[in-house]
């Protein structure tokens, strides 16, 4: 198996060593005393008000469920992030915004981000909103929305962001989901050089019946097109702002209060309403935040993760700031004016560390090397992935093109329900395995099990992922839906969380995250994870992104279906598919064969990048009617041309 020793330049520089990290993660572990004093610890990491006496209270027993951190501890997440670091350093970017166009660009200070976050809370406060109230956030990536988070938890409301790239119909239905007082939107977002209607997408989702709850919509100034504005219900941000000051003491929260909900990208069903709170998150995001990106004072930290969804969440707002990290916030995309962009992007801020998914690492891969190479990336030491398994073809890539080969990657598994990263190869604590999330962070005790629950100890083994023991970072409850909460996490292996994904542990004990355990396919008895299939398809140098899913064979049961983009300047024919066909059989085995192959211009992805398989195994079986919630689809036209697709192939 490849493997790849950390740089010795990194080594050199690394926070931690592979004995430090085994020695920190067994005390973690130990004992339920050692993990209770481990999270006291991690707890010091925050300033609180009020100091928790109580550290942990997790019991996974459905007769008498319960899950608190911190739970007699007070803080205020709004001034750990900004307040904290104004005696130090008052004058460091908090924020470096690159906006979509390359001429624009902003920094913001620890300092006048706390000043506007402050004024937009106290004029919030003014229209009624305090403790408790749901606030959606319905904006692009412009510093606003970090603000409009941050103003929330200083006065105690609970945000829930809705990306910018959603429907009226998506909006509406999180509005009423959440019967939220208040909207905070922008004229119109800007992506790729494209304008989307926000402004005018929150009047039709207020028409909709239920969102009756809405009592006021604040809208950002931010391509300055003219939309209609109603005189009672809308104010403009910027007035508020020039009209309000800047002393807002900050609400005194417990650390069980939620912080804010956030819909899951919905890639196996309807989205849910997680809840996270804001003692234990905090510290899970902070500490995280530490560990995995081996941060430092002068650390120029980019994640490209929307704040819509949980990504932008910690490790662009939350983990970043109240570490006092200058985090980048850039509104576009990567390919626009050309793919040379996030290269450029990282030269002009100096960005040191660079977090993104492997959708992306793909889509520049496609575009070939020169790109990239347009710029010198001289400032990164470190990379990461996120949110889905990153195929090793992609991994050196993104290691020996994006990183020199000098710049570590740290795969990071995790999920909504997380709240921050479970998983991953800490810096300089392990040589990496591309495709491989490694080990288990602090205190997270993850297990494999089979079908019935029992936990396959050793290595060399795959099967359900669990994690056997809380973490602070952990969801409370699926919004206004407990028991629907337990039922899918805590119901499959009782007394566990069950995460919904395979994983295989290796001969050295490593992780692996195989995908979600309803991509796991079942070829005539075998049992092969999509990821695998994928990663052995586009190792063949004329497939650039694919899709399996499984569908309905009459003798093995399952039969293997993919869905295939070809590089640039590749031709489909019938020769390339049977070498693929070969390629794949060749890498995996004969049983991985291609039974139906469909060779296609784009994937249908959620907005955070996933590819909704549920519709391709659909289409797969035949069926064209009926596709379910598409609403969180990026581009729903793709299914249009995927249905004609598959329809003239079958
Ligand atoms: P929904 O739960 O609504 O269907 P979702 O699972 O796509 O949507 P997220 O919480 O954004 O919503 O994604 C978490 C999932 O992403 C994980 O359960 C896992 O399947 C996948 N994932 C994230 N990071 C990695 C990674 N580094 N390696 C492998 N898989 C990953
Ligand atoms: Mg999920």
């Amino acid at each position: 198996m490849k493997q790849f020793p950390i740089s010795p330049e990194f080594s050199a520089q690394a926070n931690i060593t592979p004995e430090k990290y085994a020695q920190i993660y067994q005390e973690s572990i130990e004992s339920p005393e050692s993990n209770e004093a481990f999270w006291a610890k991690r707890a010091e990491l925050i300033d609180w008000i009020k100091k928790p006496t109580k550290i942990k209270d997790v019991n996974y027993d459905l007769d008498n469920f319960r899950i608190k951190w911190y739970e007699d501890g007070e803080l205020n997440v709004s001034v750990n992030c900004l307040d904290r670091h104004l005696a130090d350093n008052p004058y460091k970017p908090a924020i470096i915004w690159e906006g979509d166009h390359p001429a624009l660009h902003k920094i913001i200070s620890f300092k006048e981000l706390h000043s506007e976050v402050c004024r937009l809370g106290n004029a919030m406060r003014k229209m009624g909103v305090g403790k408790g109230d749901r606030v959606v956030l319905y904006l692009p990536m412009v510093p606003e929305a970090v603000v409009s988070m941050l103003a929330c938890a200083r006065i105690g409301a609970i945000h829930t962001v809705v990306f910018g790239g959603f429907s009226a119909e998506s909006l509406a239905s999180r509005i009423i989901d959440s019967q939220a007082k208040l909207v905070i939107t922008a004229d119109e977002g800007v992506r790729g050089g494209k304008y989307t209607p926000l402004k005018t997408n929150v009047d039709k989702a207020l028409d909709v019946d239920g969102t009756e709850c809405v009592e006021r919509v604040v809208v950002v100034h931010r391509t300055g097109n003219s939309v209609p504005m109603s005189g009672r219900r809308d104010a403009w941000y910027h007035t508020l702002i020039d009209n309000s000051n800047e002393d807002c003491p900050p609400e005194t929260m417990n650390a069980e209060d939620p912080l804010f909900l956030l819909y899951t990208s919905g890639s196996t069903g309807k989205p849910k309403g997680v809840v996270h709170t804001t003692g234990g998150y905090l510290t899970y995001a902070l500490s995280t935040f530490r560990d995995v990106f081996d941060i430092k004072q002068d650390d120029v930290f980019w994640c490209t993760a929307d704040v819509g969804w949980v990504t932008g969440h910690s490790y662009v707002t939350y983990g970043p700031l109240a570490n006092g990290t200058t985090t980048v916030m850039f509104e576009g995309v990567p390919q626009y004016p050309t793919w040379a962009r996030i290269g450029q992007i990282i030269d002009k801020h100096d960005v040191s560390i660079l977090y993104t998914a492997p959708t992306a690492i793909r889509a520049m891969m496609k575009e070939g090397d020169a790109y990239v190479r347009e710029s010198n990336r001289e400032s990164l030491r470190l990379l990461g992935t996120v949110g889905e398994p990153i195929n090793p073809e992609a991994w050196d890539w993104y290691h020996a093109v994006v990183g020199e080969g000098r710049c570590p990657i740290v795969d990071t598994w995790w999920q909504t329900e997380t709240g921050g990263i479970l998983m991953a190869p800490l810096p300089n604590s392990v040589d990496m395995k591309p495709g491989a999330a490694m080990n288990p962070l602090y205190g997270i005790k993850p297990a494999i099990v089979d079908s019935e629950g029992v936990q396959l100890e050793g290595c060399s083994t795959a099967g359900n992922l669990i994690i056997t023991d809380g973490w602070p970072g952990q969801m409370r409850t699926i919004y206004g839906d407990h028991k629907r909460f337990l039922e899918t996490y805590y119901t499959t292996y009782p007394g566990s969380y069950f995460t919904g994904d395979g994983a295989m542990r290796d001969e050295e004990g490593h992780y692996w995250i195989t995908g979600r355990v309803d991509d796991v396919l079942n070829v005539s008895g075998h049992r092969i994870g999509t990821a695998e299939i994928e990663s052995a398809l586009v190792s063949h140098p004329a497939a650039a992104e694919t899709a399996i899913v499984g569908m309905p064979h009459e003798l093995k049961g399952q039969g293997i279906c993919a869905y295939i983009i070809l590089r640039n300047g590749e031709e489909d024919n019938e020769r390339l598919r049977n070498e693929l066909n070969r390629h794949v059989r060749a890498e995996i085995g004969p049983i991985a064969n291609l039974d139906a192959m469909y060779i296609v211009e784009a994937l249908p992805k959620t907005r955070s990048g996933k590819i909704m398989r549920r519709i391709l195994r659909k289409l797969a079986a035949g069926e064209f009617d009926g596709l379910g919630d598409t609403s969180t689809l990026a581009d729903a036209s793709v299914v249009d041309d995927l249905i004609n697709t598959v329809k003239a192939a079958q």
